[in-house]
């Protein structure tokens, strides 16, 4: 998708942060942090939205939360622990339309989120 910065930022068309990257996910430094530790990760492929994920998607979206046991480890914040959470839509205050996930730590986090 050409106009989609996800993909540019895939491409390496767009700078990121970035703080892995294993071939099919990629993780970078969300631009406008909203926690000590806010990163977002990505599949390389191109998928709109939660809503258009399919059967075949499975293990890669299995491996996000793989990839956020990983991260949290390497960083040294899984014993606090941390929020995973993906946007979906306007109600779900999706802005980016390409799938991430964003993995929040550093702070208690409140809930229900607003
Ligand atoms: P959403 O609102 O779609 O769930 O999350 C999109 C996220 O992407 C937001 O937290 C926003 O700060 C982040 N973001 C938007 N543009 C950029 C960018 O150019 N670079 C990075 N690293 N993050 C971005
Ligand atoms: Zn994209």
């Amino acid at each position: 998708m050409s106009d989609c910065l996800f993909c540019k930022i895939s491409a390496g068309d767009v700078p990121a942060e970035k703080v892995h990257d294993d071939g099919e996910l990629f993780a970078i430094k969300d631009i406008n942090p909203t926690a000590p530790v806010h990163l977002l990760i990505i599949p390389h492929k191109h998928i709109e939205t939660i809503a258009d994920l399919e059967a075949a998607h499975a293990e890669l979206i299995g491996k996000v939360y793989l990839t956020a046991r990983d991260i949290a480890r390497d960083e040294g914040f899984d014993e606090d622990g941390y929020r995973v959470v993906a946007n979906c839509k306007r109600d779900g205050g999706q802005t980016v339309f390409h799938i991430h996930f964003h993995l929040l730590a550093g702070r208690p986090m409140s809930w229900p989120p607003g």
